[in-house]
């Protein structure tokens, strides 16, 4: 048996982002990861940064976060490949045109930098390499992209260096609770006392939560990606499209990573290590075909890779952020619904909060676990945009 404050189960992003903002604060922390960091969603993901086309509710979240990004990798001491070069959202016919209007209307109306571009020449200026065939789009300049791998390392090493202990290879199993508080967590062969609880388990956090009554109403969809072997610069913002079934960016060492819709998960997940998820022939077909449309330069390049993630989608695609009311001591911090990456920044703040059990520095009413009791929820759109 060991002991820590504090006790977060996954190493994504999230984990390791909210390990890095309690230990630097003194606390002791130990990560429980059942592979390794950035196995399963923070290592799928397309890792766009973005603010355009979020949920009001989480509009203010991602703000934040675009003002820590680009501070990130000094304050960390590690590039994250953080690049502020814009997100575009890109309509290829009369009724895509009429959805990102209305999008840039109500956008604008909250504030944010998002701009019409109306017509393939404005879209030109900004992005040479997509098609001209490209009706109109919808562009913020202050949304970006940054490299997966390394901005989850970057926060497990810094948040190793200022002493949180990373126990990988090790499941957590169950979460242990005397007199409706947290005392432990138990990985089968072994049991770490503790204080309070991240559960930043993604697709699996419910395996943990659901004993205790505390779980999330998840759907897991499936996303292909494809990695193209590098190319010469050519593609500086992230893209989407106005019905997103198709999204992408150039990675920092030149490789086009490119998504799918959201799609229906054959219910197969290898236990690797690393985990891995296969995706479907038909999948990829249309992946290809949709991002050539809109980036010609896609079809003649060459493919290095292609996998598939899973997403922890909630009925109204908003995570949920709360410290349990039912069991003191227990911090959910799940159901990103495939945007989870670009406001990690700002969630770990929300989670080093909520785990020190202060005031929200934002409020968070919106990610209630109790919102889905006993209402119907209005299905939430999953943007995957970057
Ligand atoms: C294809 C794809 C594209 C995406 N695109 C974007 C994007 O462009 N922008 C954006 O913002 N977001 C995007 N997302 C979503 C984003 O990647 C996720 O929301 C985010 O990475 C979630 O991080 P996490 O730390 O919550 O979960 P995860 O990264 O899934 O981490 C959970 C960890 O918990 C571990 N774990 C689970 N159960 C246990 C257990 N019992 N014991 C120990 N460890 C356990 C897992 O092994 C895993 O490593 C995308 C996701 C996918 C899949």
């Amino acid at each position: 048996m060991s002991s820590s404050d504090i006790i977060i189960v996954g190493a994504g992003i999230n984990g390791c982002a909210s390990a890095y903002q309690l230990a630097r604060e003194g606390h002791q922390v130990t990560v429980i990861e059942r592979f390794s960091p950035a196995a399963m969603a923070s290592g799928w993901t397309l890792a766009g940064v973005r603010q355009s086309g979020r949920h009001p509710a989480e509009l203010p979240i991602a703000i934040e976060a675009v003002e820590m990004w680009p501070k990130l990798s000094e304050e960390l001491g590690a590039d994250t490949g953080y690049r502020q070069e814009g997100n575009l959202r890109l309509a290829r016919d009369e009724n895509e045109v009429e959805t990102i209007q209305d999008l840039v209307k109500v956008q604008s109306k909250a504030s944010l930098d998002v701009i019409f571009l109306n017509g393939s020449v404005e879209i030109h200026e900004i992005a040479p390499a997509i098609s001209q065939k490209v009706l109109a789009a919808s562009f913020c300049r202050t949304d970006g992209h940054a490299e997966p791998h390394a901005t989850v390392m970057a926060f497990r090493a810094a948040a190793e260096r200022y002493g949180a202990k990373f126990l990988l290879g090790q499941a957590a199993s169950e979460i242990l609770v005397d007199r409706e508080r947290f005392v432990g967590i138990s990985t089968g062969k072994d049991r770490i006392v503790g204080n309070n609880c991240v559960i930043a388990a993604g697709i699996h956090s419910n395996d943990l939560l659901a004993p205790l009554g505390l779980s999330i109403p998840l759907s897991i969809p499936m996303v292909t990606v494809i990695q193209t072997e590098p190319l010469q610069p050519l593609l500086k913002p992230v893209f989407g499209v106005a019905n997103a079934n198709c999204a992408g960016r150039q990675q920092i060492d030149g490789r086009l990573r490119v998504t799918s819709s959201a799609m229906d998960w054959h219910g197969e997940l290898t236990q690797g290590p690393p985990p891995a998820v296969a995706p479907t022939a038909s999948s990829i077909a249309r992946t290809i075909e949709n991002v050539s449309a809109v980036l010609p330069a896609f079809s003649e390049a060459k493919i290095a890779k292609i996998w598939a993630g899973l997403l922890d989608l909630t009925p109204d695609a908003l995570p949920v952020l709360e410290r349990s009311p039912e069991i003191d001591g227990i911090v959910i911090a799940a159901g990103f619904s495939g945007h989870g990456f670009g406001i990690a920044p700002m969630t770990s703040l929300l989670v080093r909060d909520l785990v020190l059990d202060e005031t929200p520095r934002l409020p968070l009413n919106a990610f209630k676990r109790s919102r889905f009791q006993g209402q119907e929820i209005k299905q939430g759109s999953l943007t995957l945009h970057g």
